[in-house]
């Protein structure tokens, strides 16, 4: 989403905290912290999801005329619409500086939304790769002490599938060794029609604010060093990517994030959004290459694939 509303800069400073957690935690899953007997996945309310039957009459069908039934339009899905207080709710800290990790609100329990400011685009995909443009620099967290060189980073915009079965433009900043191959999983990712919430460029202030524990922003660089060990996270050479992180979370012992996504450490569920192994999501980067940190054992990180499979 562009930056400049009043919701963008609320809508920002979630994903900035999240984000930032993130790139934090996905800088060291190697260390072996957590043993994989203490990942306790609890379950989560199943919604009761009301699928929306496809009546749409097609254009060559002659629509009914001697139906009873009142002309209403298809019921929306539970879990549609993004809520009005999305990203405005700030969490309690806990003694470790991450959010407190909530039950997750109904609203978001089978989360579906379309992205935030976003009009949708014709069918078909399409994707772009060069230098970063000077108006997304200077809106990126990009800076000099960044452990990549501006020179080797790429500006991709590809097309994607929403939640509401539209197709929309998202945009990302890779490795420019990557660019080309990002691009062939996306594009798979597309032709399976796997949704995607939002796709964009982290911004700076983004990454200081306090945590709300809803963002959902699929994104691969951010420069960030982790909060705990001077190391960068593969985020910030452009080598990793989170894909719809509220639908795959991240956990490590009780921290679990984005905060508020609990209801989706149940992986059997399989809703719209989520990364299964063998889906469309892991072959994708499986084919290029990249790690998934659903596979990992000391932790999972659901969203998260990278080159380097760290
Ligand atoms: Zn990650």
């Amino acid at each position: 989403m562009p930056p400049g509303s009043a919701r963008t800069s609320v809508a920002s400073a979630f994903v900035a905290s999240a984000l930032l957690v993130v790139v934090a935690a996905c800088s060291a899953p190697a260390a072996e912290t957590a043993p994989a007997g203490q990942l306790s996945v609890e379950p989560s309310p199943e919604p009761s999801p009301e699928q929306s039957p496809d009546v749409s009459p097609s254009p060559s069908e002659p629509t009914p005329t001697t139906s009873s039934l009142p002309a209403t339009s298809m019921p929306t899905p539970p879990g549609a619409h993004r809520p009005e207080w999305l990203g405005t709710r700030v969490l309690p800290e806990r003694p470790d500086g991450l959010g407190e990790v909530l039950d997750t609100p109904p609203e978001l329990v089978d989360r579906r939304f379309p992205p935030p400011d976003a009009r949708p685009v014709a069918d078909g995909f399409s994707a772009s790769a060069g230098p970063v443009p000077d108006e997304v620099l200077a809106r990126s967290t990009w800076e000099l002490a960044c452990p990549v060189e501006l020179a080797d980073l790429s500006y991709l915009t590809m097309t994607f599938w929403g939640f509401d079965d539209n197709t929309y433009v998202g945009e990302m900043i890779v490795n420019a060794s990557v660019a080309n191959d990002v691009i062939g999983a996306f594009e798979r990712l597309y032709d399976a029609r796997f949704p995607i919430e939002e796709m964009r460029v982290v911004d700076a202030p983004e990454l200081d604010a306090p945590p709300t524990g809803d963002g959902n922003n699929t994104t691969a660089f951010v420069c960030r060093p982790t909060t705990l060990s001077d190391s960068w996270s593969e985020h910030a050479y452009g080598l990793a990517i989170d894909v719809n992180p509220f639908h795959n979370p991240y956990l490590r012992g009780d921290a679990v994030l984005p905060e508020l996504a609990s209801a989706y450490l149940d992986r059997d569920r399989e809703l719209p959004g989520m990364i299964t192994q063998g889906d469309a999501a892991t072959e994708a980067f499986a084919d290029i290459g990249w790690g998934w940190g659903g596979e990992w054992t000391s932790l999972k990180d659901w969203m998260h694939f990278s080159a380097s499979g760290r």
